[in-house]
């Protein structure tokens, strides 16, 4: 399971300096195909009981029928990647190939990876049906730096001398997190470009992603102003109205737990489920549906951050992680004269500082996640102005690739910033900011 960063919705983020008549005081959301047809398999030759052979013939012109439907999504033949849809399904498929034609891919392919069970769907449509789970493996142009995966479930019968799609939704609650419930899955989708920005929000609500389009512009040069480490503001910001995009939780932590504004969900190339035992290859911004229409520069700050680190973000603690995430937005609030995070410098000294012990765990972020960001943006904040932001990145790249243990945290830290994690966290403490 891939670690999701979020923004934490309440709290105090900024507050406008007084400076127009009524002093205006405006408290941020703190969010804070086709079958080959010519070769037929005799399946069913014993009802019920198909060999290997037989099973493996049948994924043999799966992948055919797949590769051509990948072919005609690059092409931008609709006519073709209908072609082996059952007329039930032509609706809904038509609706997945204009969208898919929407993002702009320079390497599409699906592949079945194993056979699964489906018994009602072979009592319905015949002993010559059965289900595939299939990876969808891709690259957007302009997008990913290298090929990202993920998963489908397709389900196929005969029908004369092809195989045609009769459902592709009978073993969703098999597939990973994301599977099936990628922004082009669900309804129709209008797609803004701006910069290297890409914003994907329902057809209906093109305004909004328009908007979204122009903060995000603001927002990437932001973190490329007080990022050090250069990033190419690459990203995929989705606000879609769909809570199951890219199949979030909007709340997390303990208890109650608290709600996510919008995350940055990473993406890797490979099995979904595999143990992930590298950096993201990527990473798209998926914005909680309830704030998509307040989805601000503040927010997007925040959580660009996370994909400007992301292949930075594999070892690196929480704290950090999220830390530099809080420091980025706050020192980009503070780039406008008019705007200062002075009141949330107060809260972090007068309620947490003195609640603080150690450095953070991820135990402190699923307890109380305002406290937590404040205490990672303080721990950061201190770094940046004690090491400076060149050195506070090359903590935080040591971090992600040999923070293995215990006693190589204690080493890195060390290194960088000439302190035990407890004196660390001490000085922290009693840094007034
Ligand atoms: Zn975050």
């Amino acid at each position: 399971m891939s670690k999701r960063r979020g923004r934490i919705i309440a709290g105090v983020a900024a507050v406008a300096v007084a400076s127009t008549a009524g002093a205006v005081v405006a408290t941020r959301g703190d969010h804070g195909s086709r079958p080959t047809g010519s070769t037929a398999v005799a399946v069913g030759a014993t009802p019920g009981v198909v060999s290997d052979a037989e099973k493996a013939a049948r994924k043999a012109q799966i992948n055919v029928l797949l590769a051509q439907r990948a072919s005609a999504v690059l092409k931008g033949d609709q006519a073709g990647f209908l072609k082996a849809v059952d007329p039930q399904l032509v609706t809904g498929q038509t609706r997945l190939f204009k969208n898919l034609r929407m993002f702009g891919f320079s390497k599409l392919n699906y592949f079945v990876e194993s056979e699964r069970k489906t018994p009602a769907l072979v009592e319905k449509y015949g002993a010559q049906t059965f289900t595939v789970r299939l990876m969808m493996r891709y690259q957007l142009t302009g997008l990913d730096r290298s090929p990202v995966q993920t998963d489908l479930g397709y389900s196929f019968t005969r029908r004369g001398n092809q195989w045609v799609l009769i459902s592709d939704s009978e073993i969703d609650s098999e597939l990973s997190r994301d599977g099936h419930q990628q922004p082009w899955d669900f309804g129709e989708v209008a797609v803004t470009r701006r910069e290297k920005v890409v914003v994907i929000v329902d057809k209906a609500e093109a305004a909004l992603g328009a908007k979204i389009a122009k903060s995000s512009s603001a927002a990437v040069a932001a973190v490329r102003r007080h990022w050090p480490l250069g990033w190419d503001g690459a990203v995929m910001v989705v606000a879609m109205r769909e809570p199951q995009v890219m199949s979030n939780l909007w709340t997390t932590g303990t208890g109650d737990g608290w709600t996510i504004a919008a995350m940055a969900v990473t993406l890797y190339d490979g099995e979904p489920f595999r143990l992930k035992t590298g950096a993201p290859v990527g990473s798209r911004i998926v914005v909680n549906p309830k704030y998509r229409q307040s989805t601000d520069k503040d927010l997007l700050v925040h959580e660009m951050t996370h994909v400007a680190t992301d292949s930075l973000n594999w070892r690196t603690p929480e704290w950090l992680v999220e830390g530099v995430a809080e420091y980025v937005r706050c020192a980009a609030i503070e780039d406008d004269p008019h705007w200062t995070v002075d009141p949330y410098r107060r809260q972090v000294r007068k309620k947490y500082l003195p609640t603080m012990k150690a450095l953070l765990t991820s135990a402190d972020f699923d307890g109380d996640g305002e406290r937590a960001y404040a205490l990672a943006w303080w721990s950061t904040a201190y770094l940046a102005e004690k090491i400076g932001p060149q050195k506070l990145a090359a903590l935080y790249a040591d971090l992600s690739t040999h923070n293995t243990t215990p006693a190589a945290y204690a080493t890195i830290l060390q290194k960088h910033t000439g302190k035990t994690p407890a004196a660390l966290a001490a000085a922290i403490k009693n840094w007034r900011g």
